[in-house]
């Protein structure tokens, strides 16, 4: 099937699930997802499968879905991470209404939940300090031992909980734990914390609280209360299900929503964990959240990837419940296929200097060129031509091998756009590499003219130099060597993969229609790649990324 109608039409399990339960009007019919990040990062590549799937469900299905920011932990989080999760999910194109929810818009309401839980005798306060609740928390062939607070009657529970909340203690004096099970099989229900006393100002609530919930308990609640019918997470979460029921189940709802699992998004060559990408910008490996080689959102919107791209690669990837690794090469075709129709444009990154001998020196022509080659009769630019020009630096060779098809002494080439030229003699710098070229140019080679059907072996791209804008274009590759960073066993683990040469930053020179160019606008610079200006691109100086080579040169594949 044509992978593009399997990405409107889609079909993996969760789909099936969803199509059927919609069918024999569970819910009332309803269809309500979310997308719950923690404020304590910036999204990635893994992130956007999850929106994807918990948006495209919503979409597909006719329901909404809506994004809720996990805020539980005021220690790790903060609004500028909630900022830049709203702009991301919105860059993707979806839409989650007037404004995102909050875990702790929940507050209240889960207190209270954790009020009826002790009042019913379903929770207890133990005043053991974390060391020894993990002690007595048993292995997965050994059952839990019950903490001596276990029997704390109704009464004392409640006025030490309210204590709690009142801020009368220290953090870690007590916390609240779900009276569940501590011989049941599944540790996650060997009565779990559900509150702790964290002594913290919280980035909406301010000092309204000093006790937050535990996101097993918060995820679940919340989600009922927002009338969640299908929650959808990664495998690891599957062993917390148990507990996820648990918890709903001592209470009524009008819409009872259920937890369903898929697999993970793991690329090739780099990492999708917050704690390492946090890591490498904490450490300085990058140059933050957005460094275009981060797999971030903003990262990989600050390259010039447009959104369609990563829609198009999170359908071609699939939902499915088996773990596995996916090849950068599928995201990079994505991009490419994604900017297939970028305009046109000739620059040069390591310019080589060139002067046409029987050129005259006042003399200057404008050449009209299609911003596209599959209209070369729609919409064109015009290029300035003169009697000094740049050139590639790798398309001059003194001793070329067999077949080498650029310039090179006495052989000539055609000028994209432009006339064919001959290569006389050059200079050769102190370096020893060729500094200047000497080239005749043949004035009726362009169309139209009498020898405009010559034939040369190659095309190159060029710049005239006096109209040439200067820019500062970095050429971003992959961050890490190893496909697989998160594994690698050394001290300093994926830090001792990481890429020397991720960045590459050249002087480079631009036809003078790209100072027209918006940051994020993406153009092909010809036979070189894709590339846009940098939001921080000012016309004092210019600065391009490189977003994508025009082919998968890793590898030797
Ligand atoms: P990390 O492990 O990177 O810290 P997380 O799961 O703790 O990620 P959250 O902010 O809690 O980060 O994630 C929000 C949602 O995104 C969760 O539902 C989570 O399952 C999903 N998600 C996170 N990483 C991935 C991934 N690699 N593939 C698919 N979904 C993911
Ligand atoms: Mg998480």
């Amino acid at each position: 099937m044509d992978e593009r109608s399997e990405q409107s039409f889609p079909d993996h399990f969760i789909a099936q699930r969803i199509r059927k339960d919609q069918q024999q009007g569970k819910h009332g019919g309803a269809v309500v997802t979310r997308f719950p990040p923690e404020p304590n990062g910036f999204l990635h590549l893994g992130h956007a499968k999850s929106i994807c799937l918990n948006f495209g469900m919503a979409e597909a299905f006719a329901g909404r879905c809506n994004l809720r920011m996990d805020d539980t932990n005021p220690a790790k989080e903060s609004s500028v991470y909630a900022d830049a999760i709203e702009r991301d999910v919105t860059w993707l194109g979806f839409s989650y209404g007037d404004h995102p929810r909050h875990a702790s818009d929940y507050f209240e309401r889960l207190f209270e939940c954790a009020v009826t839980l002790i009042e019913r005798g379903l929770a207890y306060v133990d005043s053991q300090d974390q060391e020894a609740i993990r002690a007595q928390r048993g292995t997965l062939i050994e059952p839990g031992t019950e903490s001596p607070y276990r029997s704390r009657s109704v009464e004392e529970n409640l006025a030490l909980f309210q204590a709690m909340r009142a801020g009368d203690f220290e953090d870690g004096a007590h916390v609240l734990r779900a009276k569940i099970d501590m011989g049941s099989p599944n540790l996650n229900l060997r009565d779990p914390v559900i509150y702790r006393i964290r002594r913290l100002a919280h980035q909406r609530t301010g000092d309204s609280w000093c006790i937050y919930p535990m996101y097993d308990y918060t995820h679940c609640l919340s989600d009922a209360f927002e009338g969640i019918t299908h929650s959808l997470c990664t495998l690891e979460f599957e062993d917390h299900r148990p507990l996820y029921d648990w918890v709903l189940d001592q209470f009524s709802w009008d819409v009872r929503p259920e937890q369903i699992e898929f697999s993970r998004l793991e690329l090739e060559y780099t990492v999708l964990s917050k704690r390492h990408l946090n890591a490498l910008v904490t450490e300085g490996h990058v140059a933050g959240w957005d460094d275009p080689r981060m797999p971030t959102l903003a990262g990989l919107r600050r390259r010039g990837v447009p959104p369609q791209a990563l829609r198009d690669f999170c359908g071609r990837v699939g939902i499915t419940k088996s773990d596995g690794t996916v090849e950068m090469a599928l995201l990079e075709r994505c991009i490419r296929d994604a900017l297939e129709s970028a305009p046109r444009a000739l620059a040069v990154l390591h310019p080589l200097p060139v002067e046409l001998l029987n050129y005259p020196q006042e003399r200057e022509e404008w050449f009209d060129a299609p911003l596209h080659p599959k209209a070369p009769e729609g919409a064109q630019r015009r290029i300035p031509f003169s009697r000094h020009l740049f050139i590639e630096r790798d398309d001059f060779m003194e001793t070329p091998p067999k077949k080498y098809k650029r310039l090179s002494p006495g052989e000539a080439v055609r000028l994209r756009h432009g006339y064919v030229i001959r290569c006389e003699r050059f200079d050769v710098g102190a370096d020893g590499a060729p500094s200047k070229l000497y080239c005749t140019v043949d004035l009726e080679s362009r169309a139209g003219g009498a020898t405009a059907e010559q034939k040369v072996k190659g095309v190159i791209h060029w710049v005239s130099a006096a109209h040439a804008l200067p820019a500062e274009v970095r050429l971003y590759d992959r961050l890490f060597t190893d496909p697989d960073p998160s594994g690698v066993k050394t001290e300093g683990g994926f830090r001792d993969v990481l890429n020397p040469d991720s960045l590459e930053v050249c002087a480079a020179r631009l036809e003078p229609a790209l100072g027209a160019l918006a940051p994020g606008e993406v153009v092909q610079f010809e036979r070189l790649g894709y590339f846009c200006p940098d939001p921080d691109s000012t016309e004092a100086s210019r600065r391009f990324n490189r977003t994508i080579t025009l082919r998968d040169t890793w590898g030797g594949k």
